[in-house]
């Protein structure tokens, strides 16, 4: 899908409702997380340790998830590893069979959405209930997530309030008030907390030294689905492991402030293992690869596997807030979308990803771990160009020419003047696409060497 994001984000960009959509939802996201990190003294000092915690994590990724596998094993956990999609949805499918479910509900994960978990159930008989409102929103409207963290950014109250209408709230008044929204959502969702026998989760972290796993939400429905059924799957990246408790510290500070502009989330649900009488009776926690020692293995890009799901980079791309999310054609859109899908994926299932991006730096700015995007972007169109076209392209023709110009003061000096002859429409036939979006400068009269000839006569 991701291969046409230039086709996508034209078509995209003329679409006027969404374009509305988007401005107006990412400039009040922007408006507060700037406030909540103005009033964070040691702010950039929060990110050089969650750049460092998260730097010495990937460095000892294997020793630390085989503790996090022994830990949530003495509390009473099953741990499944996966090596790809199809491992974990065979995992997850397997305890809903081992359970006679042929319901489950879920709290927002995207790993689960990357793997497509629901559709994998569906296609063995298990109904998957969305209980996040966005991800309901999006799975009433046969939609898929245009944004991390708001997956239904895309939409505005009166077009969900058409969709309520039709779906949920059938024969009920509804106005576009978000009260009466979200009351319609919580009618329908309570019924299903209270009867579905097992819930699926998504892990924000997970905590090696204790075997603890953490979800952070808004809505309380992650809370519902951690503590009412009776069976709990997480599925979690292998890169959502955090060594030590005290880590948790820092990433409970930057994550809310930098998601939703808040000092903390409403619910910070942890939960280890099992304990009889109190939440689920059986817990089952699949560890994905699905790609990601892939992305270990790049000593640059390794860095996408630091992301904590804030969106921030997504709210302030001059390219994410015009096009949206599904132009990526990935559940990761966005900056980071770009350096991570084409990673997990491979280059050539993605290759016009790495190049949906300004290079503006805005991203970096922002990103509370310090994942320094633009580097890798250009680090990803390098491989592109050197491992996906396998052709002579114009541009590697120009730059060979180029250099071989820079090699030597006469052929230097001659290209310069050839540079004034050429100069107009003959090298915008050379320059191609380079020139279709700016101006050649024009090449100046007289170079310095020449002036500099005459000048000691
Ligand atoms: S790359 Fe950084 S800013 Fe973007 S979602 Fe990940 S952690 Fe947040």
């Amino acid at each position: 899908m991701s291969e046409g994001f230039p086709q996508a984000a034209r078509a995209a960009l003329a679409d006027t409702q969404l374009r509305r959509n988007l401005a107006g939802a990412t400039a009040t996201i922007r408006a507060r997380r700037a406030a909540a990190v103005a009033e964070c003294d040691d702010w950039q000092e929060l990110r050089d340790a969650a750049e460092a915690i998260k730097t010495r994590t990937m460095a000892r990724l294997p020793e630390l998830l085989e503790m996090l596998e022994t830990r949530v094993t003495e509390a009473g956990g099953t741990v499944h590893w996966a090596r790809d999609a199809a491992e974990a949805n065979a995992a997850v499918a397997a305890v809903a069979a081992a359970h006679g479910a042929d319901e489950v509900i879920k709290v927002k994960s995207i790993a689960t959405d990357e793997i497509g978990l629901n559709e994998a159930l569906a296609a063995r008989g298990v109904r998957a209930f969305e209980t996040d409102l966005a991800e309901l929103i999006n799975q009433l409207g046969d939609d898929w997530s245009s944004h991390i963290l708001v997956p239904a950014i895309h939409r505005n109250r009166s077009e969900i309030r058409r969709l309520f209408a039709r779906t949920i709230a059938k024969g009920r008044p509804l106005t576009d008030a978000p009260e009466e929204l979200a009351e319609a959502a919580r009618v329908y969702l309570r019924e299903r907390f209270l009867s579905v026998p097992m819930a699926v989760s998504g892990a924000n972290f997970a905590i090696a030294e204790t075997g603890a796993v953490c979800v952070v939400e808004s809505e309380g429905n992650g809370r519902m689905c951690t503590t009412l059924p009776r069976v709990l799957v997480t599925v979690m990246g292998i890169e959502k492991l955090l060594p030590r408790w005290r880590d948790l510290e820092v990433f409970l500070q930057i994550l809310p402030r930098s998601a939703t502009g808040e000092p903390m989330s409403p619910y910070t649900s942890l939960w280890t293992g099992v304990h009889p009488g109190d939440g689920p009776e059986e817990f089952h926690l699949v560890i994905l690869d699905n790609g990601r020692t892939d992305v270990l293995a790049d000593e640059l890009g390794r860095q996408a596997l630091h992301c904590i799901r804030c969106s921030a980079c997504l709210n302030v791309c001059p390219v994410y807030t015009r096009v949206g999310g599904h132009a990526y054609g990935s559940v990761y859109p966005g900056p980071i979308g770009a350096i991570l899908t084409p990673q997990l994926k491979g280059l050539h299932a993605a290759p016009t990803l790495p190049f949906a991006s300004t290079l503006c730096g805005a991203c970096l700015e922002v990103c509370p771990v310090k994942i320094d995007i633009p580097s890798v972007l250009v680090h990803l169109r390098g491989r592109v160009v050197r491992e996906t076209r396998g052709r002579v392209t114009r541009e590697g023709v120009m730059m060979a020419a180029v250099a071989k110009a820079f090699g030597s003061r006469r052929r230097y000096e001659r290209a310069q003047r050839l540079a004034r002859l050429g100069h107009g429409p003959l090298a915008d036939q050379v320059m191609g696409r380079w020139t279709a979006m700016r101006d050649l400068p024009e090449p100046p009269a007289q170079t310095f060497r020449s002036w500099w000839r005459e000048r000691q006569g």
